[in-house]
């Protein structure tokens, strides 16, 4: 026996979810379906620090979609959309798909309204992406609204949001298959036990394949099966995988993806208590060694925002995958709690290099060496973490190019770190409604898809804070197209 719906969507992140909530909206019977049980509901979406990049004039514009701040000493200048589109394109090297990053930027702002209308809750994030300066919280790194509760509210705030509206929510639902007719139109999906769900329109916003160590591997690279999966494990490529069997066309960066410094300590999978605390972003304000104890990249290149995404890629080529990151007491205070004060965390402290390198097991030497050199290459006035203050290093390679300050104030602490792999950038290709396009550039008729599985936004890096408003901004397009 099969059932029957206008709009069925794969995958119960904040992408399925935004996709069900339009294509209701818009008049649509709606069943989401999701393969992981309700212990593990949200995706990747659940484990995020539920931070959302957005165009804004400042303070007025958010305060309409945010709990009230409890301090008026806040400095958060506008983020116009030629910044958005200017920070999208340089992290990108300019590859980023131009009319998907139009529309992304171009909504960002009037979705995130959409979201708060459906009961999601924002607030300003002080305590990720502002530092007190001078008794004023200055906001930095084009990012300052996120989810009240971080991913584990935004994903509370949908699943009420869902029952609010009779979108139908079903767990352990594994979608295997598209059905299709003659013509190739899908016209419904398939579930592990061979049950056949049909309907008119079906929107996949299943994940990326980050969770799945052959695609990795095939993907990626040599080495990406040994990445550590941040989020749920149920991101396996099941979407892009069935898409493309039905003809859809492949598109954006296959072999890139989003992947940051990561307790080396933490498991193969995501920890749903710990979710994103594992993540470990306050290099700028320390050095990077390998087990040589040589540092490979130049910390202060940018803001965290623009550089995490990235750099877990460059750890996992170093000697065993893995680094380290050394800071001094005076960085300390610029750590973020949450993370390098977690529960578990995977940390090493001595009052001397030698004896932190010895602990560690890197070389002694090696390390003792980059850090004298290092510290005399320092130059440059007044250290401040909330502009690019331009205090660099001279004379060595890699450089660091701001926040540099030398390394001479013990205790020194050090936290081992590999490769934790957030998600993948490539896969399905879509036009301006979210509809998927076959490999003649038409469109597959019935289908739809939102999410980590579209590709052609992202490329070798990423701005913080963009999937979520991708998910959220073409999630919303694709339901309405679903729907209509
Ligand atoms: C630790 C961490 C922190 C992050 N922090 C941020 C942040 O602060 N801001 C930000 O913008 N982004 C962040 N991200 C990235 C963000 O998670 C993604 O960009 C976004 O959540 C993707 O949403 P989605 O709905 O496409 O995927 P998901 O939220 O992963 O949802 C996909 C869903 O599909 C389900 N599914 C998979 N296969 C099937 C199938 N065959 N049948 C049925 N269901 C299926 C999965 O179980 C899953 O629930 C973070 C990610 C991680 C892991």
């Amino acid at each position: 026996m099969s059932e029957s719906w206008d709009v069925v969507v794969v995958g119960g992140g904040n992408a399925g979810f935004c996709a069900a909530q339009s294509a209701r909206e818009h008049g649509a019977r709606v069943l989401l379906l999701e393969k992981a049980p309700r212990e593990w509901a949200g995706g990747n979406s659940y484990f995020t620090a539920g931070a959302m990049r957005t165009v804004h004039n400042g303070l007025d514009d958010v305060a309409g979609i945010i709990e009230p701040p409890a301090t008026d000493r806040i400095d958060l200048d506008p983020y116009p959309e030629s910044e958005f589109l200017g920070d999208l394109r340089r992290v990108t090297e300019g590859r980023c798909d131009p009319r998907l990053a139009e529309i992304l930027v171009g909504e960002s702002r009037a979705t995130m309204g959409w979201l708060h209308e459906l009961g999601l809750r924002f607030e300003l994030m002080f305590h990720r992406q502002a530092y007190e300066v001078d008794g004023r919280f200055r906001f930095w790194g084009g990012l300052a609204v996120g989810a009240v509760g971080g991913g584990k509210g935004m994903i509370a705030d949908h699943l009420r949001a869902a029952a609010e509206r009779d979108v139908v929510v079903r767990f352990d639902a594994h979608v295997t298959g598209l059905l299709t007719g003659d013509a190739g139109d899908v016209r419904g999906v398939r579930l592990a036990g061979g049950e056949r769900i049909e309907a008119r329109s079906v929107v996949l916003a299943s994940g990326g394949f980050e969770a799945n160590p052959a695609m990795r591997s095939a993907y990626l690279g040599p080495g990406w099966d040994l990445a550590l999966v941040r989020g749920t494990p149920y991101n396996t490529g099941d979407g892009i995988t069935m898409a493309l069997a039905a003809g859809a066309q492949p598109f954006g960066n296959f072999s890139g993806c989003h992947s940051v410094a990561w307790d080396a300590g933490a498991g193969t999978i995501g920890d749903r208590d710990l979710t994103n605390q594992l993540t470990r972003g306050g290099y700028p304000f320390g050095i990077i060694v390998n087990a040589e104890g040589k540092r490979f990249v130049d910390e202060g290149a940018d803001f965290r925002n623009y550089t995490y995404a990235k750099y877990g890629a460059r750890i996992l080529r170093e000697p065993g995958g893995r680094a380290v990151q050394v800071f001094d007491a005076k960085a300390m205070d610029l750590l973020r709690p949450e993370e390098y004060q977690a529960p578990g965390v995977t940390k090493v402290e001595s009052d001397t290099l030698d004896g932190l390198a010895k602990e560690l097991g890197i070389d002694q030497g090696g390390l003792v060496r980059t850090v004298e050199e290092f510290n005399r290459a320092v130059t440059g006035e007044r250290f401040n973490p909330t502009v690019k203050d331009g205090k660099h290093t001279e004379g060595i390679s890699p450089a660091k190019s701001n926040w540099a300050q030398p390394l001479d104030t013990p205790p020194y602490v050090a936290f081992p770190v590999t490769c934790g792999i957030t998600f993948t950038f490539g896969g399905l290709r879509i036009d301006e409604g979210g509809a998927v396009l076959d490999t003649a550039g038409r469109t597959v008729p019935g289908l739809f898809a939102a999410g980590e599985l579209v590709g052609g936004l992202f490329f070798f890096n990423y701005p913080g804070g963009s999937g979520l408003t991708a998910g959220s901004v073409f999630g919303r397009r694709a339901g309405r197209s679903a729907a209509a």
